[in-house]
């Protein structure tokens, strides 16, 4: 079986180009062409056939990912379900199923029955726990038979973590946060412990060939990234960095298609600088970052500090960013924070991509516009990235006296800006057409 990076290099439109084609809005050729290139990815594993198809690239609209899953302390397979269901109905283009602890496989086929996006993991966490936790007990073979498992059971993505190298770890525990990704953490213990190299690193090349043989995309984990402001953009960081550009290199090579995972908490200052070097140290493969999240103050609220950075990294060079949610440092997310966090980087994904100018993306901002003007509120909570909420704000403020639509109680009827605006342009006569018709006059 050919993957999908391989079509697009022999000059072959899948039936996955031309859906992603079809969704982006574009002609299927520009979708090949992108993918040979290996500027764009679509995870798309064809044992998972009930999910949709989503290409993360450049040339195509920002995506969101949202990471669901147990952990050893908390939740069940039921609880995670209803995370995925909400996850979905909020917006995510992807979801990552993080679980930990016991029988993963049946959390997975469960989550991978109903997710009808692409589905990432991490597989050494299945490893350590098939090793109940013991970091000693894990080895190449254990980490091999989880990837080859978990690509035959349809998982379209796994984040892999073989750029951190043994020689990196020193440079890493120098700083105010160590390690803070799990992957991260758990690999350097182990090369510590074993005195051995990565094991990811030392079995790529069989790593490559399950890969592709299940149309497996590789997101290449950045165990090194930084976990406070202070670890941001440090020379663990890029040295890991450019190790994974090494990697996208070898992925390339063997046909498997590859994007690359970046930070973590970076003051706002360093996000051009980082997206712009990814994108020269990776050779552009799309980048997926986790926020960034632009300071480490606001535990409780770290989907809007995600927010705000991932709207400056998609606008400089990521395409997949990775939701934060309310719950970030502080505990498990409820399926409550899932949704907020899901809506918070829709927000920045289609923000950047308003900023950067995609085609058709301002369209509904227009829409929303009008709609606003003309006091169309169905239209307005149909436009809106959560109109549920908007609906219920709306109706909860609104004065039961009021019986006209052209109102609502932020300003009042005698202070209301748009209806001024409105009887202004009428008077005048002098407004353009654009404006006349942004105001519902014919
Ligand atoms: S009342 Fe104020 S907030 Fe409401 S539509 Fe009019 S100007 Fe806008």
């Amino acid at each position: 079986m050919k993957t999908q990076l391989e079509h697009a290099r022999s000059g072959k439109v899948t039936p996955v180009m031309i859906a992603v084609a079809r969704s982006e809005g574009v002609k299927p050729e520009k979708v090949r062409r992108e993918i040979a290139r290996g500027y764009a990815v679509v995870p798309a594993n064809p044992i998972h056939c009930n999910s949709g198809h989503a290409i993360v690239g450049r040339a195509f609209r920002t995506k969101v990912n949202a990471n669901i899953g147990r952990s050893t302390e908390r939740s069940s397979s039921r609880e995670e379900i209803l995370k995925l269901k909400v996850a979905l109905s909020a917006g995510a283009d992807f979801v990552m199923d993080l679980s930990v602890g016991p029988d993963l496989s049946s959390v997975r086929k469960s989550i991978l029955a109903k997710c009808n996006v692409p589905l990432g993991t991490v597989p050494i966490y299945e490893a350590l726990s098939l090793v109940e936790g013991d970091v000693g007990r894990l080895d190449e073979d254990l980490l091999l038979s989880v990837i080859k498992k978990q690509a035959a059971e349809g998982v379209d993505f796994m984040t892999i973590h073989a750029g951190l190298l043994k020689r990196y770890v020193s440079l890493a525990l120098k700083r105010v946060m160590g390690i803070v990704s799990r992957g991260g953490s758990i690999l350097a213990e182990w090369m510590i412990r074993k005195n051995r190299e990565n094991p990811f690193f030392s079995q790529w090349d069989k790593i490559l060939e399950i890969c592709a043989r299940h149309d497996v995309t590789i997101s290449l984990g950045d165990g090194l990234r930084p976990g406070c402001l202070s670890d941001a953009s440090d020379k663990a960081q890029f040295a890991e960095l450019k190790m994974l550009g090494k990697l996208v290199l070898a992925c390339r090579r063997r046909g498997v298609q590859v994007m690359v995972e970046g930070p973590g908490h970076v003051p706002f200052d360093q996000i051009k600088m980082n997206m712009e070097r990814e994108q020269i140290d990776c050779y552009n493969a799309p980048f997926y970052v986790l926020g960034p999240v632009v300071t480490d103050i606001a535990p409780g609220y770290d989907h809007i500090t995600c927010a705000i950075g991932a709207t400056a990294a998609a606008y400089y060079g990521a395409s997949l960013l990775c939701y934060v949610t309310p719950a970030e440092h502080l505990g498990l997310p409820t399926a409550d924070d899932v949704r907020a966090g899901v809506i918070a980087s829709c927000i920045a994904a289609h923000a950047a991509d308003v900023a950067r100018n995609l085609r058709g993306a301002r369209d509904r901002d227009n829409a929303m516009a009008r709609a606003r003007m003309n006091f169309d509120w169905s239209r307005q909570f149909e436009l809106a990235l959560d109109g549920e909420t908007a609906r219920k704000r709306y109706e909860q403020t609104k004065s039961k006296k009021e019986k006209q639509p052209d109102h609502c109680s932020m300003c009042g009827r005698d202070f209301c800006a748009v209806r001024a605006t409105k009887r202004l342009t009428e008077m005048s006569g002098i407004r353009s057409q654009r404006c006349r018709s942004f105001a519902g006059i014919k």
